[in-house]
């Protein structure tokens, strides 16, 4: 089977998480399977290096931190970390964006994003495309330039690459 074929077996739905009404995907399984989960890092690896350039992997709290970290390690860049409000020390860059119920803000330090960096933004779930498109504007704002966007999983019922309009994107699997 394909790689797509056998990740996506374990990827589980879990109904109702973590309110009524969504259905969550839950990468555990994949991460706990050690060929499939060094099969998507090698293929995430692949499409970035394909990219061309790429200086820096920027990940997001948490599951952009499981796969960013060993893509950056495979191509022998750095990696940084997007986390939430309050966990890094200063001095930080902050984003506020809107979560479908609620507030959320991420912060970068812009001094690991050298100025003109080549960052890769990477995630395991694009659902809303909120999440990344503040992660975006992050990198932007601390002075590197966004070499495109990976994600294990696109969500596209939830239309999320519509707020990512213009920015190179590389998904492995798709939902809809
Ligand atoms: P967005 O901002 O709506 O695109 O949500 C994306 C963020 O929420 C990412 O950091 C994902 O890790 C997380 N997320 C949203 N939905 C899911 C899901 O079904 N499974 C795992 N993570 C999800």
């Amino acid at each position: 089977t394909t790689l797509a074929g056998r990740s996506r077996a374990l990827i589980r739905d879990v109904p109702d998480y973590p309110r009524a009404g969504v259905t969550f995907k839950d990468i555990t399984p994949l991460l706990a399977d050690g060929p499939a989960f060094s099969a998507v890092v090698t293929e995430l690896a692949e499409r970035t290096r394909a990219l061309g350039g790429v200086d820096l992997v920027a990940g997001m709290e948490a599951r952009g931190f499981i796969l960013g970290a060993p893509v950056a390690a495979a191509l022998g860049v750095g990696f940084v970390p997007v986390r939430k409000a309050g966990k890094l020390p200063g001095p930080t860059l902050a984003a506020a964006f809107r979560l479908e119920y609620g507030d959320a803000t991420i912060e970068v330090r812009p001094d690991t994003i050298p100025d003109g960096a080549r960052v890769l933004v990477l995630d395991d779930v694009l659902a809303t495309g909120g999440t990344a498109a503040a992660t975006a504007d992050l990198v932007e704002r601390a002075g590197g330039v966004v070499a495109g966007l990976a994600f294990l999983l696109e969500l596209t019922f939830l239309a999320g690459r519509d707020r990512l309009a213009g920015r190179h994107l590389d998904v492995l699997l798709t939902e809809a």
